[in-house]
């Protein structure tokens, strides 16, 4: 029999790792407590319209690609990824807009066209994301368990002033508030507050520059299911309606997994996709853990949550774009309510997918399907979302029809949300934060809960809540770091 690895979490972190520790050889079982596989990119659909509820932009996608090379296989054969253009319209809260691109002409005309006097320092700022992505994207799929790692780094961290925040480097290069937001915004894709998300992450700006932004035909649903199958092609076994709810430790290692259903099974590892902080203070019991102790997680910084609204329209909107950015009249201040305050703000900057842009069979004939999304708090707010959710939706929706969306009060033809506290209930997301912890840079690398667990052998850690953090990148970047640190199969064998 080969080793067996038990994966808690069927999210793209957790399938990326089931179909890399399947090619090396493992026999592979996912446990995923909801009825479908995705995680935060579940998708759904109600009376015909189509809905991603989560990730909508993908970017690097050769970390996906690489996934269908372990089996011989080419993802073009299974998914249809088209590039998106835009990238994103940002809308301001006067009303203009910039639309950002991903080729470097069409940027620097839009810069011209909304802040003339910041050319310059823009074509500036893109060089230093370029040397930020030369130094640090190459480490996004490296282990950091030793303090080593971390020292090996540290002069090219300095170097690049690693401990400045994005916001702050922006505005270092650039002096229009409307451009400083324009080349900020991307830290909150990955749940970070660009004024206090260490500047590392200003490698996003090249990264959309290199790669693009795409977006698959039949939503990021059809690209989970794409991954399924071929996790299923290579003999690898996904568990639905499954939820773990202890990992059995021995002697400081793991043995296996208990579901919630009182069924045990046993493992030779154990790799866990649920959010790291959930899975040493829910999964791992107390007396197993000297780093991860109930104090430790208390003390951590976590990612701001989400509200989201899916909608679907009976008419369609055919001049917006698929990605649209709708800022609110304040930036800093809302964000400071949101990650510092804990306060449930009246103004609302949103996020607006309108995947029917990116694939018309998105949504019946002649009808729209979107997603707004608004950042909020996460549970600290002591918000009662059971109350305040449907007030919330339709403040989003008043935004909506006053700006991008007219007339939207009469067109809604389904709609549903979801609110932190969902998050929290339904995804065991700590304090309905959606994007784990937040990747400041005292929780970045070798400060983050590591792939390789500190407390318990043979327990190991992908997705968000782990290195390198947040975003389909940093999540398909967790499951190559196990090819680093769990070791052969082979070297199970024979022990109990
Ligand atoms: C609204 C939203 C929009 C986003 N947009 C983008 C975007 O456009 N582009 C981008 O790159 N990133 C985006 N992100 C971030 C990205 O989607 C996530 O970081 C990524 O999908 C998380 O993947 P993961 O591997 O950490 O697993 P998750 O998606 O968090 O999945 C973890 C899985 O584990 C399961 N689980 C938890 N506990 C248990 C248990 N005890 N037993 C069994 N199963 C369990 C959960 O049900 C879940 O399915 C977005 C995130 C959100 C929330």
């Amino acid at each position: 029999m080969p080793a067996h690895a038990v994966i808690i979490g069927a999210g793209f972190g957790g399938l990326a790792a089931a179909i890399r520790l399947r090619a090396r050889g493992f026999a592979v079982t996912v446990l995923e407590q909801l009825d479908k596989p995705g995680g935060k990119a579940y998708a759904f659909s109600r009376e015909g319209f189509f809905f991603d509820a989560g990730p909508t932009v993908v970017t690097a996608p050769h970390f996906l690609e690489e996934l269908w090379e372990l089996a011989d296989e080419r993802m073009s054969d299974h998914v249809d990824l088209r590039h998106v253009h835009p990238l994103y319209r940002i809308r301001f809260h006067d009303g203009t807009t910039f639309d950002y691109q991903s080729d470097h002409e069409s940027m620097l005309a839009e810069v011209t066209r909304v802040a003339p006097e910041d050319v310059a320092g823009y074509e500036r700022y893109i060089a230093l994301s370029g040397k930020i992505f030369d130094m640090g994207f190459g480490l996004i799929d490296q282990p950091f368990d030793s303090i080593g790692s971390m020292l090996r780094i540290l002069p090219a961290l300095i170097r690049l002033q690693s401990y400045r925040r994005v916001y702050s480097v922006v505005a270092r290069h650039v002096r229009s508030e409307k451009i400083r937001q324009v080349l900020s915004f991307h830290t909150l894709l990955v749940g970070g507050n660009p004024f206090t998300t260490t500047s590392i992450y200003c490698l996003i700006s090249h990264v959309e520059q290199a790669w693009g932004v795409r977006y698959p035909r039949g939503g990021i649903g059809a690209l989970v299911s794409a991954l399924s199958d071929l996790l299923e092609r290579m003999g690898g076994r996904i568990r639905l309606n499954s939820r773990a709810a202890e990992i059995l430790v021995e002697s400081r290692t793991a043995r296996g997994v208990r579901l919630e259903s009182g069924e045990v099974i046993p493992a030779d590892l154990v790799v866990s996709n649920a959010d790291s902080t959930w899975t040493y203070r829910h999964l791992v019991p107390a007396v197993a853990r000297r780093r991860w102790t109930d104090r430790k997680l208390s003390r951590c910084k976590q990612s701001m949550s989400c509200f989201l609204w899916y909608f679907g329209t009976r008419r369609q909107y055919p001049d917006l774009a698929q990605h649209t950015i709708l800022l609110g009249p304040r930036y800093r201040e809302l964000l400071d309510d949101i990650f510092t305050r804990k306060h449930l703000a009246d103004d609302l900057s949103l996020y607006l997918h309108r995947a029917t842009a990116g694939d018309p069979d998105m949504a019946p004939p002649g009808c729209d399907s979107f997603y707004a999304l608004a950042p909020v708090p996460d549970l600290d707010s002591e918000t009662d979302w059971v109350a305040q959710a449907e007030p919330y939706r339709q403040r989003i929706e008043r935004v909506l029809a006053d700006t991008i969306l007219p007339d939207l009060q009469t067109e809604v033809q389904v709609s549903s949300v979801t609110t932190p506290q969902d998050f929290q209930d339904r995804m065991a997301c700590t304090r309905g934060a959606c994007f784990g912890l937040q990747p400041i840079l005292t929780q970045s690398a070798y400060f983050r809960p590591h792939n390789r667990s500190e407390d318990i052998d043979r327990l190991y850690l992908v997705g968000a809540g782990t290195h390198p953090g947040a975003g389909l990148p940093g999540v398909l970047a967790s499951a190559k770091v196990l090819d680093k640190v769990v070791p052969d199969p082979v070297s199970f064998r024979g022990e109990p």
